[in-house]
């Protein structure tokens, strides 16, 4: 293959990308998006490798080939509920080839010297830092998604100070190493304090406010890319690399708006987790429990229906019995649609997949804004399987660990009932006073049996 070839497929490859990401930002035309980045991703794959300058050919298929089965391998076996788990590790992968990558374009390159030695050894430590802070942070994302890392936010004392000095030292020590030539020293101690501080930055984060977290480490580990791209001075890895951590910058700000957070404090880690915040979750008085027949009355009952699914209705894959409940509401007359939280579940946009998965009609599905006016002229509200997203405590106290977060005001509907197993709390460890109001009433147990019981007694 020729350069002149090499470089029109990266153009094409980095035109596809671009109108990936358009299409990823629409659910109609989502599929086509995921169609172009598949494109984009096996033209950029077979430039590189046909690249006139590549060597060791065989050495990358057997990488490839090894990669490739075990890719595949978990993306078959992956739950819909792990897939913000498996997002996070392999956003760790990024951030530590970005690590190899560092180590191994300093350890070997083409001489160079005066500005052009400076340039490279300052790309080399950036991209290592960037690297090794999305490494360890992308990790502690993964442990506490899974469960096998607390959700609670860290507190170390003096935890913002100690943020600030990783990062006042890591500059200093990138003049020692641009400064002084052929000394690994800082590069070495600045790789151990990037690691910690990845790992202190997304632990000290507390369970509500961990969305942003993911969207903020997706958004790094396009910058490592980018990084690792001027490294290996390949232009595709650096448009790619920017494109990924800038539509990442971008949906952690809007996460950040959803939330009510600010993006310099999440940028900055450890926010959201004010000492003073009380746990919550301690039980709030004696809730009203129902069976599948009473709530198949009140919905026979009621001319308007909202639904609110959250992270249960996953785990439960009850999208499915819920899509023909809303098929059989509809057709005896009776309004039905879905207010969707921004961060409801566990990877932004959640909901709408699996409500588009069932075949849910897009135009009764509506965020959050469009459809909070409504509940106070609602009949009944559904929720299934959600809980921090409609935790009233987080509009109306300010000591609350969600306090200031958005949520779906769904105890404003004359009736709500809420599907769960338990009396447990949510991903945030917050009790719901919503569970103890007078117009709530609970149906325990999985959500799939819980509406495919409704519907038989419908
Ligand atoms: P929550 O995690 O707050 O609550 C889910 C509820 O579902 C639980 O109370 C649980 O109660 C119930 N549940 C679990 N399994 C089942 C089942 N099989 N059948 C019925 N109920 C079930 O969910 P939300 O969607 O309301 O909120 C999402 C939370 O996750 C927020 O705190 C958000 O910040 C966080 N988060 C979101 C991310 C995103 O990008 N969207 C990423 C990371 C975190 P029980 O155990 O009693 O059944």
């Amino acid at each position: 293959m020729s350069q002149g070839l090499v470089t029109a497929s990266y153009i094409v490859a980095a035109v596809l990308f671009i109108l990936s990401l358009g299409g990823l930002s629409k659910q109609e035309s989502a599929k086509a998006g995921n169609w172009y980045g598949v494109a984009g991703m096996t033209i950029a794959l077979l430039a590189t490798i046909f690249n006139p300058e590549i060597t060791g050919l065989g050495w990358i298929i057997v990488a490839m080939a090894i990669g490739a089965a075990i890719g595949i391998r978990l993306a078959l076996k992956v739950e819909m509920t792990e897939m913000p788990e498996l997002i996070a590790i392999l956003h760790s992968f990024v951030g530590l080839a970005a690590v190899f990558v560092g180590f191994n374009t300093y350890l070997d390159h083409e001489p160079l010297f005066g500005a052009m030695l400076n340039i490279h050894n300052t790309e080399v430590f950036l991209g290592v830092f960037i690297g090794a802070v999305t490494f360890t942070g992308s990790i502690v994302a993964f442990g506490k998604l899974r469960g096998v890392i607390s959700s609670k936010a860290l507190q170390l004392p003096h935890r913002h100070k100690l943020n600030l000095l990783a990062v006042v030292v890591s500059a200093l020590l990138l003049i020692w190493f641009v400064q002084v030539e052929g000394s690994t020293f800082p590069l070495l101690v600045m790789t151990l304090i990037a690691l910690a501080f990845g790992w202190h930055l997304v632990a000290s984060i507390g369970g509500a406010d961990m969305p942003v977290v993911i969207s903020m480490l997706n958004s790094y580990s396009g910058w490592a890319a980018a990084a690792a791209g001027f490294m290996l001075s390949n232009d595709l890895l650096i448009v790619t690399g920017a494109l990924v951590g800038s539509s990442g910058a971008i949906l952690s700000y809007i996460m950040c708006k959803a939330m009510n957070r600010s993006f310099i404090s999440v940028i900055a880690g450890g926010f959201g987790s004010d000492d003073t915040a009380s746990s919550g979750d301690e039980e709030q008085g004696e809730h009203v429990e129902v069976t599948a027949e009473d709530v198949a009355d009140m919905l026979k009952n009621s001319s308007s229906v909202i639904i609110t699914p959250g992270y249960g209705m996953a785990v439960a894959q009850a999208q499915y019995p819920v899509a023909e409940l809303v098929s059989k509401l509809q057709a005896a007359g009776v309004k039905v649609r879905f207010g969707i939280h921004p961060v409801a579940g566990r990877l932004p946009g959640h909901m709408n997949v699996l409500l588009a998965e069932a075949r849910v009609p897009y135009d009764i599905v509506l965020e959050m804004d469009e459809i909070n006016d409504d509940f106070g002229d609602t009949d009944t509200v559904l929720v299934i399987g959600a809980n921090d997203t409609v935790n009233p405590s987080a509009a109306e106290d300010p000591a609350s660990p969600i306090a200031g977060m958005p949520v779906l005001e769904v105890w404003k509907a004359q009736q709500v009932v809420v599907f769960k197993r338990s009396m447990n709390t949510g991903y945030a460890g917050v009790q719901n006073p919503l569970f103890f109001r007078e117009n709530s009433t609970m149906l325990f147990g999985d959500a799939k049996d819980s509406v495919d019981n409704i519907l038989k007694a419908l």
